[in-house]
C-alpha cells in the first residue's frame, strides 16, 4: 500500500529528472537508470522505457538513433514543450520544497 502511494509520487519525480538532463545532452536509458539509481531511484529498464515511450510520444522528448558499435541506441533530447513542463515543474517543486522542508 505505502508502496504503491510512493511509486506513484516518485514517477512524477522520475519525469522531472529526465526532462532536466534531457535537456543539458542526449541521454539513453541505460546511462538515465544509473543517473536515477544514484539518486535513490532503484527503477527497472522495464519501467523506465516505456516512461521514455510515452514522453517521446507527448512530444515532450525527440528521440534520435544512433549507431554505438553496431547497435542502435535511442538517445532522447527535452523538447520545447518539454522544457516549458520543466519550467513549470521546477517552480511548483521549489514552493513545495520551501512549505515542507521543516
Ligand atoms: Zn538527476
Amino acid at each position: 500500500m505505502e508502496d504503491k502511494v510512493l511509486r506513484k509520487l516518485f514517477l512524477g519525480f522520475i519525469h522531472i529528472h529526465i526532462l532536466h538532463h534531457a535537456k543539458e545532452h542526449p541521454i539513453f536509458g541505460v546511462w538515465m537508470l544509473e543517473e536515477l539509481k544514484e539518486h535513490g531511484y532503484n527503477i527497472s529498464s522495464g519501467t523506465l522505457y516505456p516512461i521514455l515511450h510515452s514522453m517521446e510520444s507527448d512530444g515532450l522528448l525527440i528521440r534520435e538513433d544512433r549507431n554505438v558499435e553496431g547497435k542502435i541506441r535511442k538517445y532522447y533530447t527535452t523538447t520545447e514543450k518539454g522544457n516549458l513542463i520543466l519550467i513549470e515543474a521546477r517552480k511548483k517543486a521549489y514552493e513545495l520544497f520551501k512549505e515542507i522542508k521543516d
